[in-house]
């Protein structure tokens, strides 16, 4: 491998471009109209223009991003996550252009990303699934059966579906028909696939899914879990490992499971394998055939690179590491910082970055894909930048992660920064008990403190480059409400700006 294209944008194609200098691979990258004067593009040794700023214009046209390797001299082909990672049609072109496609064959993630097809067979290896029906029989007569068999709540799912679209719970079986035609109609426009399974419908399951890699010598190890049931929309926004929930009994049961299922599934590269978990039970969910977004936890606890891994695998390489090598050391906790508004259901915040600092310090990573005075384009999951944190505990990587919050800056368009922050001084989160409805349950109606009146600060020179990332509290201000960090535009004891709500 002598010259690899990233097949994608922001934070990731800018992670896979460093893994590629490490190991002296030339980069090049693909980019839209929108993304001219991105990160990437500018990091890469050779870049091309896909066209217009849509993702079905320029980064999901396949045989765009083709041509632009074979223009590049590209032998490979990394697809990040999002996008064409998941694209089975896509691996298989790669392979027959002779392109080397850094992830799992193209007949490993079309049989994985059939949700009917992969319960069938985990089920057959024995791996534990939610009770439900995942048949192939479809008529509404059957289905309704099935549906009285389970009981309620129930969830129905297109087989097909992804990104958590595709799903509608069931409360009440008369509704089940309605609901039914319902599911098939979105499946059907969303997928073009409108089969659907059943299952029961787990009360306050968490989120815990296990890192695993296979290699193309057969073998399959876990890089152990993420604990990820913090999410808003059914999309993850803090991901901490080791899981506060997790028992060495359980631990080992479910990380004994996730390599059951990554052998029965024939996986190579990396994968993740998701499980909803209740008191002692767990329920496999499905195998997400790429990298995930959160894989830097990982990362953060094995000492390990997963993008290296990924291309050592690609290369035909052995996994680096044997299972007994793989050791969980340490805590570490990732947020994902987003240009929305938390206060406002989490509609996307577009604009400028006119301010933009990253926080940095002692176990503290950060992965982003902008810089200052980039716009954000309309077309993309709007997240900015991930920070990740690592202590020798989970109380120490909290600390960190809200200190970095709390000197990061990102002004111009409204971030979840504060929403974050304040997740972590909630004493349920401190606690450890999580739940996939955490958020919906705790923090509806969440407002922000005070708003951060930008104009101020700026001419405050509070933002000038070696300032705090706000006016530090007067002596004997800030702090009061125990978690502002002398942050005095988040304390609760008075000190306002005239704009304040
Ligand atoms: P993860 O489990 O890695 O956190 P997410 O569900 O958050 O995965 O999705 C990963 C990324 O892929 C996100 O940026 C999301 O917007 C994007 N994504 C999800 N589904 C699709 C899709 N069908 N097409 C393009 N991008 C997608
Ligand atoms: P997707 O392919 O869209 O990611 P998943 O099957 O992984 O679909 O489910 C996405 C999310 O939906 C899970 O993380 C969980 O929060 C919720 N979910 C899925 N199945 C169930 C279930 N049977 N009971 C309760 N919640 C579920
Ligand atoms: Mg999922």
């Amino acid at each position: 491998m002598q010259r690899l294209l990233i097949a994608n944008r922001g934070e990731i194609a800018v992670r896979v471009i460093r893994a590629c200098r490490e190991l002296g691979i030339s980069p090049v990258a693909v980019y839209s109209d929108a993304d001219r004067d991105a990160p990437h593009v500018r990091l890469a040794d050779a870049a091309v223009c896909l066209g217009p700023g849509p993702a079905s214009e320029s980064y999901l046209r396949s045989e765009l991003v083709l041509e632009a390797a074979r223009s590049l001299g590209a032998d490979a082909v990394h697809p990040g996550y999002g996008f064409l990672s998941e694209n089975a049609a896509f691996a298989d072109a790669c392979a027959a252009a002779k392109i080397t496609f850094v992830g799992p064959p193209g007949n490993v993630i079309r049989a994985l990303g059939d949700k009917i097809g992969a319960k069938n067979t985990m089920q057959a290896a024995g791996v534990p699934c939610v009770p439900g029906y995942n048949g192939d029989g479809q008529a509404d007569d059957l289905l309704q059966a099935e549906a009285q068999k389970i009981g309620t709540p129930l969830l129905i799912k297109a087989s097909a579906g992804g990104g958590g679209r595709g799903m509608r719970r069931v409360d009440t079986l008369t509704d089940f028909l309605p609901q039914l035609a319902e599911a098939r109609r979105e499946a059907k426009a969303a997928f073009g696939d409108d089969r659907v399974l059943l299952e029961k419908y787990v009360l306050k399951p968490r989120h815990i899914e296990f890192q695993i890699f296979g290699d193309t010598h057969g073998n399959v190890v876990h890089l152990f879990e993420r604990e990820c049931s913090i999410q808003r929309r059914h999309q993850k926004i803090l991901e901490e490992s080791p899981s506060p929930a997790l028992t060495p009994t359980l631990r080992a049961q479910m990380a004994a499971a996730a390599v059951l299922a990554g052998k029965a599934a024939g996986y190579v590269g990396a994968g993740t394998v998701e499980f909803l978990v209740s008191g002692d039970s767990f329920y496999f969910l499905e195998v997400n055939t790429r990298l995930q977004v959160e894989h830097p936890v990982t990362e953060s606890i094995t000492g390990t690179d997963l993008v290296a891994w990924q291309i050592a695998v690609a290369r035909g390489e052995p996994l680096p590491l044997t299972q007994e090598q793989i050791q969980s050391r340490g805590h570490c906790i990732e947020a994902r910082i987003y240009a929305e508004d938390p206060a406002t259901g989490f509609l996307p915040s577009l604009g400028t970055l006119r301010r933009w600092r990253e926080p940095s310090g002692p176990g503290i990573r950060v992965d982003s894909g902008y810089t200052e005075g980039m716009e954000i384009p309309p077309f993309y999951d709007p997240m900015l930048a991930k920070v990740i944190a690592y202590g020798p505990d989970r109380a120490a990587a909290l600390a960190r992660l809200d200190l970095a919050l709390s000197e990061f800056v990102a002004l111009g368009v409204t971030t979840n920064i504060e929403y974050l922050r304040t997740i972590l001084a909630d004493t349920a989160f401190i606690a450890g008990e999580l739940h996939t409805g955490f958020l919906p349950e705790r923090f509806t109606g969440w407002k922000p403190n005070a708003e951060i009146p930008e104009e101020v600060l700026i001419a405050l020179g509070a933002l000038s480059p070696l300032a705090p990332a706000y006016p530090l509290a007067p002596a004997g201000l800030g702090n009061t409400n125990g978690n502002t960090n002398g942050n005095a535009w988040l304390a609760s004891d008075g000190w306002r700006n005239a704009k304040s709500s």
